[in-house]
């Protein structure tokens, strides 16, 4: 790789369509941010529409709110701001619960739909979370209706068997941010008579992603990652419209109901998406989400991957070019078009690195047992950032920052 001058990178950054979007986010000084796939960082409206949310509507017009600051439509209303970032046509996106719990809703859903089949293909690198709900749900319904069978990705797809009742992937790789091939998956599951279901957590507001034209089943996804709603920001589910006259879900509250006000005696399901709703939507943190989802709205989501392929791209070459950094190696995906919008890099002091790294401000991240992690978010993220990333890992490393002793401690959450 040609040297990368300090100029050109400069250059990228006064040429860059999405600069301004920066603005829109309230940063901490001398800090970059690499850990936007885990926690987005703050936009500005967030907080302004938090305090107004507690200090006006909740203080001032307490339960009236519901209707007169619409409360009670926020699952409906942040679920259509989702939607076309995802590639859903409206009313088959709803924000609710959590990734976890969407989850289970969908597996229990497609679970009934398929009378004669009892197996829940995945892949072993899953999420833990994605998986312990399968478990979760064969205790509930008994081997003989679920159970999980996991492969590696290059066994997937003979795997893809008249067996296997539901598929259940994670588009891009919480570890690696490998990004499997959504069109191609769903269509050879589909040929199979499997229902196919797609957790967007490392993917959705990170990079084009088509549902509805890639004819998925169902799909879930976080509001607290790439749509920078805050910490435990509530999920998103997504039901497919032509399936939604023919599904059910187990957890049926009250807000899944037909007419949840009429407070009546047996469970009628609603005959759309909300049925997946259940109880009450945590309205604090829903509607900072909804301000949140703001930053959205005058950009496309082809925009944002070209960025988040040119900042990863800058960094890879920036780490080839120092010779110091030869001791990294790159799990992800070498081939861009492979990736979500993160690196991943083993290390043997990958963890001692990572808290070097978070001590000299730049945030990334740790996953065990060797593994640094790097996520791209082009709406707040320069060129000069990942050169100053780059530059701060280099000073790491050279002088062995991080085999001192405070740069190895266990911290609770990694
Ligand atoms: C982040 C993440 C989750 C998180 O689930 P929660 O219920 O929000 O804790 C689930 N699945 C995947 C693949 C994730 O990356």
């Amino acid at each position: 790789m040609a040297h990368i001058s300090e100029e050109q990178i400069a250059q990228w950054d006064l040429i860059d369509p999405l600069a301004e979007k920066r603005e829109a986010f309230t940063l901490p000084a001398n800090t970059v941010y690499l850990d936007g796939n885990s926690l987005g960082a703050m936009p500005t409206a967030a907080a302004l529409r938090g305090k107004q949310v507690l200090e006006h509507q909740w203080a001032n017009d307490l339960i009236t709110s519901w209707n007169t600051h619409s409360w009670i439509d926020l699952p409906a209303t942040v679920g259509e701001k989702i939607a076309p970032l995802i590639g859903a046509a409206p009313e088959q996106v709803i924000c609710c619960d959590s990734t976890s719990i969407n989850l289970f809703k969908v597996l229990a859903s497609a679970m009934t739909l398929q009378k004669n089949r009892s197996q829940v293909l995945s892949l072993a690198g899953n999420f833990p979370t994605d998986l312990y709900m399968v478990e979760g749900l064969t205790a509930l319904l008994g081997e003989s209706h679920c159970h999980l069978k996991t492969v590696d990705e290059d066994t997937l797809e003979e795997a893809l068997t008249s067996e296997v009742a539901v598929l259940m992937l994670t588009q891009v790789d919480f570890r690696t941010g490998r990004l499997l091939d959504m069109q191609r998956v769903t269509h050879l599951a589909h040929k199979q008579g499997i229902l196919v279901i797609w957790d967007l957590a490392h993917s959705a507001g990170a990079l084009p992603i088509a549902l509805d034209e890639c004819d998925v089943d169902f799909a879930v996804g976080c509001g607290y990652k790439y749509f920078n709603g805050g910490p435990g920001a509530p999920a998103f589910v997504y039901v497919a419209k032509r399936l939604q006259a023919h599904v059910s879900q187990p957890l049926k509250g009250w807000m899944g109901h037909k007419q949840p006000f009429a407070f009546a005696q047996g469970y009628e399901q609603a005959d759309n998406i909300t049925q997946y709703l259940c109880g009450t939507p945590n309205v604090v943190s829903m509607s900072v989400l909804d301000a949140a989802l703001e930053v959205f709205a005058d950009v496309n989501m082809q925009q944002i991957r070209e960025k988040s392929e040119a900042l990863s791209e800058l960094f890879i070459a920036l780490v080839e070019a120092e010779v110091a950094l030869s001791d990294l190696v790159l799990v992800s995906p070498r081939a861009t078009k492979d990736r979500g919008s993160q690196l991943a890099f083993e290390h043997e002091h990958a963890h001692g690195i990572c808290q070097a790294l978070i001590e000299l401000g730049v945030i990334a991240d740790f996953r065990a047992p060797n593994i640094l992690r790097f996520g791209f978010t082009p709406l707040y993220l320069r060129y000069q950032d990942i050169l100053t990333s780059v530059q701060i890992l280099t000073q790491v490393i050279q002088q062995k920052v991080y085999l001192q002793a405070q740069y190895n401690k266990q911290n609770k959450v990694t």
